[in-house]
C-alpha cells in the first residue's frame, strides 16, 4: 500500500517512521521497517495495526543506520499477520523487499522455482524476494540482473512498486515499478524512494518519476535509471512546490 525508503540520512529510522505516518490516510492493516545497521547488524521490525505500534516496537532496540525501507500493508495475498507484513526477507537474510500491488502468478512461480525454499509467509511478495535470492545465487548474476529476471517472470496482470535492499551493498536501494507509483527524491542530505511524495517532503521536494518497466539504483549521492531493456537513461527531477 505505502512505501518509503532512504539512504544517506544521518539516522534513517525517524524519517521512515514519519514517512509511514504520512501514508496512514491511505489505509493499511500492518507496517514494518528494515534498517541496515552496518556493524550493528540488521534490524527488521513488523507489527499488526498502527504505525504508532510499530514505532513503539522499535524503541529500546538501539536501531542505528543510514539506509532502510519501510511499508504499510493492505493485505491482498495472505491474512493480516506479523509474518505477512513487509519487508520480506530472503531465506539467508541477504535481501529485504517491500512491495505495493499484486503478483497474479505467484503460486505458479513458487511451484516452479522455490520447491526447496521454506517460505515464512503466505504473501506473493515473499515469492518475489526468494526468487531474487535464488537467481543471484544460482545464476551468479548481479542483484540488478536478478531483480530484472524476477520481474520478467511476472504475468501481465501483475502490478508492483518494489523497493529492494541487499546487505552486500548496504547503501543501495533498488526500485522498480509497473502500474503502481514510485518516486525518487533527491537531496544533499541523502536520497529517498516513496510511493507518495507527501511522505518524504521533510527530506526533499525534488523528485524523479519512475515509469512503468524501469529500474533505478539509488545510492546516497547518485541515482541511476534504466529502461526495461536495461539501457541507461536520464531524467531530470521536478520540484514540488508544497505551497501550490
Ligand atoms: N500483495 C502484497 C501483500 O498482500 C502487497 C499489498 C500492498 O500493496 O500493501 O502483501
Amino acid at each position: 500500500c505505502g512505501i518509503v525508503g532512504a539512504t544517506g540520512l544521518n539516522q534513517v529510522l525517524p524519517s521512515l517512521l514519519k514517512g509511514l505516518e504520512k501514508l496512514e490516510y491511505r489505509g493499511y492493516d500492518s507496517a514494518g521497517v528494515y534498517v541496515n545497521g552496518g556493524d550493528a547488524g540488521d534490524f527488521l521490525v513488523k507489527e499488526k495495526g498502527r504505525v504508532s505500534m510499530l514505532e513503539a516496537a522499535t524503541k529500546g532496540k538501539n536501531i542505528t543506520g543510514t539506509a532502510g525501507i519501510a511499508h504499510t500493508r493492505w493485505a491482498t495475498h495472505g491474512g493480516v499477520s506479523v509474518e505477512n507484513a513487509h519487508p520480506h526477507m530472503s531465506e539467508d537474510g541477504r535481501f529485504y523487499l517491500v512491495h505495493n500491488g499484486v503478483i497474479e502468478n505467484y503460486d505458479e512461480l513458487r511451484d516452479t522455482y522455490l520447491q526447496g525454499v521454506k517460505l515464512q509467509s503466505e504473501t506473493d511478495t515473499e515469492v518475489a524476494v526468494q526468487l531474487i535470492d535464488k537467481f543471484s545465487k544460482e545464476d551468479g548474476v548481479s542483484t540488478f540482473d536478478a531483480l530484472r529476471k524476477m520481474i520478467s517472470l511476472l504475468d501481465d496482470n501483475s502490478a508492483y512498486g518494489f523497493l529492494l535492499m541487499d546487505r552486500e551493498t548496504p547503501t543501495l536501494m533498488y526500485a522498480a515499478k509497473k502500474k503502481s507509483p514510485l518516486l525518487i527524491g533527491v537531496s544533499d542530505q541523502g536520497n529517498v524512494v516513496t510511493s507518495d511524495a507527501a511522505a518524504m517532503l521533510d527530506v526533499t521536494q525534488d523528485f524523479i518519476e519512475l515509469m512503468d518497466g524501469e529500474v533505478a539504483i539509488v545510492d546516497q549521492n547518485q541515482v541511476r535509471l534504466f529502461d526495461a531493456q536495461g539501457q541507461k537513461l536520464t531524467r531530470d527531477a521536478f520540484h514540488l512546490d508544497i505551497n501550490a
